[in-house]
């Protein structure tokens, strides 16, 4: 008797029965820092080609807040970058956790001292360990760091994030316990209907079309009555404001109803980092690279390899057929439960279509399921298989030196090559050139390579392309100090390095001949050395430091100072 209901039981956790959050343990971790938790970012919002992976937690606009272990563990892993994570640190808990860190200001003052070692040892400022022999143990609640603002951060704040050890998939933290204030509803501020296959129209359209909203009675959203045929997809533009925060956050879950019954459901839990790409098919990326608008698809594009969708019937696409009517909703909530509906009538008519947009068929054509090369000019493109997430005819031009390949606002999964056939130039033009991007706003290198005839780069973007020239060294200047001053009250030496053209590949500082530690923030282009890493017998030291940009270009700065301690 007692066997059966173990296996009930058994059964019925193998299933699921019970509820999603029960899955993880809601009383192990702690919040990292002894501040109220107020958030400016949830698990999953949608970034730039990538779903967020952890919290956002807000810390009051100043750095250096105790960080501390969420649980007992070790230091599995340390890095220290220029972007991404600035300095975070990765910490195993024996349960199978892992949580991490990032955006740190510095580490705990025996990390720290770990982390110097090593950079000095190395000889860079980026770096990145796996202490051995778990090295440095921690206890729940232990201060392992100081929040900051380093990497690609841009205002104080720390980024937190719980993965499982094994699979390295990424957990929204709120499902172990973390309790964030938050009575508001998400907002749906706009309606897309997309035509999905081709004799599909919406409103005499099959281009993709804006929907009116307005607010009914009963407080749901309600859209203004869609007339459509065939096969098409919906999608919402929404966000979610916790309490007392004014940012615009990321919603948990979004639900789509046709008639009554579930057709499609997007539940933001965990995710893999190798499929956070497919955001750029989970949003309309034409409509994001345009307006800057991200529209939450509620269908599943082909190819599309996500895996937050649990139900989806028909990829959560409908087939409107021509003289019925349809009850469609789509209701998105957070992760405690607000809810905002919005109700779209749908009036199934097969009309004369208005608004047409064909395909531009041009001479390069991409099979998606093959390798495509293409040339033109002086430049040759070449795509591996997949690298589009369809079929196209590209629009490829080459005008007063400008190569346009396609346009902006098709996204890809892969990089591809962009060749440029330099052959024609002098050595002088050969030495000093770099690919560049061009966008409406800037001109931005692209990583370049370069063989005797050749420049090319490997990208994941389409857009306006064209080779330019840096042949300016880049500037090295003193940052709150002058030379030959007496730094003996000064704690740090700081110098400013900025490249005009090409921009800073490294940079090398020394003092009397030996390699010291400058940090970089290329956010403000300055070089720290702090002086408590070393302390001097005599009074007068030379700096030396020296800065390469990205075609080669470089400059050596010296500077004399004096400091006895
Ligand atoms: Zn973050």
């Amino acid at each position: 008797m007692k066997n059966k209901w173990i296996l009930i039981v058994c059964l019925m956790v193998s299933f699921g029965v019970f509820s999603q959050s029960k899955k993880y343990p809601t009383h192990y971790f702690r919040s990292p820092l002894d501040i109220p938790l107020i958030l400016s970012g949830t698990f999953g919002e949608l970034r730039s080609n990538h779903f967020h992976s952890g919290i956002d937690i807000k810390t009051q606009g100043v750095e250096g807040l105790k960080v501390r272990a969420s649980a007992d563990g070790y230091v599995a892993r340390i890095k220290v970058s220029h972007w991404g994570y600035g300095k975070a640190l990765y910490i195993k808990h024996p349960n199978g956790y892992t949580t991490v860190y990032a955006h740190l200001k510095k580490f705990s003052p025996k990390i720290e001292k770990y982390v110097k070692k090593q950079q000095y040892k190395k000889e860079s400022f980026e770096i990145q360990l796996f202490p051995k022999g778990k090295k440095f143990r921690v206890k729940k609640g232990e201060v392992i760091a100081y929040s900051g603002n380093t990497g690609g951060s841009f205002a104080p704040h720390l980024h937190y994030e719980i993965r499982n050890s094994k699979t390295e998939k990424t957990i929204n933290p709120l499902l172990f316990g973390i309790n964030i204030e938050d009575l508001k509803k998400p907002q749906i501020t706009s309606l897309m209907a997309y035509p999905l296959d081709k004799n599909a129209q919406v409103n005499q359209s099959n281009i993709p079309l804006q929907i009116s909203v307005s607010r009914s009675a009963n407080g749901d959203l309600v859209a203004d009555k869609i007339s459509a045929y065939g096969k098409i997809g919906l999608g919402v533009s929404t966000f979610d404001r916790l309490g007392k925060a004014y940012n615009k956050n990321g919603i948990y879950k979004l639900i789509q109803k046709v008639n009554g019954v579930k057709t499609h459901q997007f539940t933001v839990d965990k995710f893999a980092f190798n499929e956070t790409r497919y955001i750029n098919l989970l949003i309309d990326y034409e409509r994001f690279k345009k307006i800057k608008e991200r529209v939450h698809k509620s269908y599943i594009a082909p190819l599309n390899k996500l895996s937050m969708y649990s139900i989806t019937d028909e990829d959560g696409t409908i087939n409107v057929e021509d003289g019925i009517d349809y009850n469609v909703s789509i209701e998105v909530s957070d992760i405690k439960g607000n809810k905002t509906k919005l109700v779209i009538p749908i009036q199934g008519k097969r009309d004369s279509i208005l608004v047409k947009k064909e395909p531009k068929i041009t001479s390069y054509y991409v099979d998606n399921e093959s390798f495509n090369k293409f040339s033109l000019g002086n430049i040759t493109v070449a795509f591996p298989k997949y690298t589009f997430y369809k079929n196209y005819y590209l629009d490829l031009q080459v005008n007063d030196s400008i190569a346009k390949i396609h346009d902006e606002t098709v996204p890809l999964h892969k990089n591809y090559t962009l060749t440029f056939d330099t052959s024609y130039l002098s050595e002088n033009q050969k030495k000093y050139a770099y690919i560049a991007n061009l966008s409406d706003k800037d001109t931005s290198y692209v990583k370049t390579v370069k063989k005797k005839d050749k420049c090319y780069t490997s990208t994941r973007y389409l857009g306006n392309y064209k080779l330019m020239y840096d042949s300016i060294p880049p500037q090295v200047t003193l940052y709150k100090s002058r030379d030959k001053q007496w730094l003996t009250h000064f704690n740090k030496l700081q110098v400013k390095i900025k490249d005009l053209e090409s921009g800073i590949k490294k940079y090398k500082g020394t003092i009397d001949g030996k390699w010291v530690l400058m940090e970089y923030d290329p956010k403000t282009d300055i070089l720290t050395y702090n002086f408590s890493d070393k302390k001097f017998k005599k009074a007068k030291h030379t700096l030396k430091v020296e800065v390469e940009d990205n075609v080669g270009n470089t400059k050596t700065f010296h500077s004399t100072f004096y400091r006895k301690k």
